[in-house]
């Protein structure tokens, strides 16, 4: 069950509130976002969620019995807009396009995908600085020096920055130069992580886990919004199974049942997804047919130089078509 408080609640009120839950035997949590205050109550007990509804200070109330419940469509019918500033929005009905390296390695290939994504009309750029790397001995990033770096020019050409953050310790230093969070599929269940993240006021892209369920990726969701983020965004970027024609199994049918069962917005990896470069493209376009929000794909000048992921990069060529092909896709999902 969740409780929208009213902004201007007397203390004297909520006390009232909380004394009824308790009644009724639900254990109550308290959450406080952004913008708004609730509370998550958890029980079984049935009964007519109006003699709390209609007491003084409560603005909205809903019986969510997922395990994830702020997230939810249960609770909030309209979907989440995460607006990005300076006319740049994720929203439904739109397709966020957001690509780039999977590392950034220099000032001149940083340089050189601002244009590419500026010649594209595309706004977010992606890049890792700390990078998750299955050897020790693999390129790790060029850490926050190389965010600055990357945030300069980025912000001289009106580019957003998304890019992965590994560690809580990471993110006050981070905070000034990114746009949006991410949090790596390895990363998908480090709840220190969500917690801490749930704190600041910047949107958090969450990766499904290798091995994560639809349901693990939606209550590591719920992690960061009841911290208080109402920022997040949910990406499908492949499972591990038993396929090994791929580097990953990309899931086409979370698009859809997460759409459905969260108002978060949805966005679609086909590149660690498939990881396999001549198949970017239509993996990218099959994501936006079932409903993606956005679409996040590697593009480096040339990928056979790439300092991580090359195999599973475009160049600048196809990444050009591939964005015309998905507006294209786009052109017919909204007709
Ligand atoms: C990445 O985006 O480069 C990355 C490491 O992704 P994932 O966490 O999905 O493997
Ligand atoms: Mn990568």
């Amino acid at each position: 069950m969740i409780i929208q408080l009213e902004s201007k609640i007397t203390e004297q009120a909520k006390a009232k509130l909380l004394e009824k839950i308790k009644e009724t035997g639900y254990k109550t949590s308290e959450v406080r976002t952004q913008f708004r205050s609730y509370l998550v109550a958890t029980g079984s007990k049935e009964f007519d969620i109006r003699s709390i509804g209609n007491l003084p200070g409560v603005a909205d109330i809903h019986r969510v019995s997922d395990p994830y419940k702020l997230v939810s469509r249960k609770w909030k019918v309209e979907d989440t807009v995460i607006d990005l500033g300076d006319g740049v929005v994720i929203r439904r009905g739109d397709l966020a396009m957001m690509a780039g390296p999977c590392s950034i390695e220099s000032e001149e290939q940083v340089l050189k995908t601002i244009n590419h994504l500026k010649d594209n009309g595309l706004s977010i750029m992606r890049g890792g600085v700390y990078k998750p790397r299955s050897s020790p001995y693999s390129f790790r990033g060029l850490g926050i020096d190389g965010l600055k770096m990357w945030h300069d020019l980025a912000q001289e050409n009106g580019i957003k920055i998304i890019t992965e953050v590994m560690h809580t310790e990471q993110i006050e230093e981070m905070y000034p130069y990114v746009d949006i969070f991410q949090v790596g599929a390895r990363n998908a269940q480090n709840f220190n992580l969500l917690d801490a993240l749930g704190q600041v006021d910047k949107p958090v892209m969450l990766k499904r886990g290798m091995s994560g369920t639809i349901e693990e990726l939606l209550q590591a969701a719920e992690y960061v919004f009841s911290n208080g983020n109402e920022k997040i965004l949910l990406c499908e970027r492949g499972i591990r199974t038993y396929e090994t024609a791929s580097r990953n199994t990309f899931d086409i049918n979370a698009i859809p049942i997460l759409k459905d069962k969260s108002h978060l917005p949805v966005i679609a990896d086909p590149s660690h997804g498939i990881g396999i470069r001549s198949y970017v493209e239509p993996v990218a376009l099959a994501a936006v047919m079932a409903g993606a929000d956005g679409v996040i794909v590697e593009v480096h000048e040339t990928p056979e130089r790439a300092a991580s992921d090359g195999q599973q990069t475009l160049d600048f060529e196809e990444a050009g078509r591939l964005y015309g092909k998905m507006r294209g896709v786009m052109k017919i999902r909204n007709s």
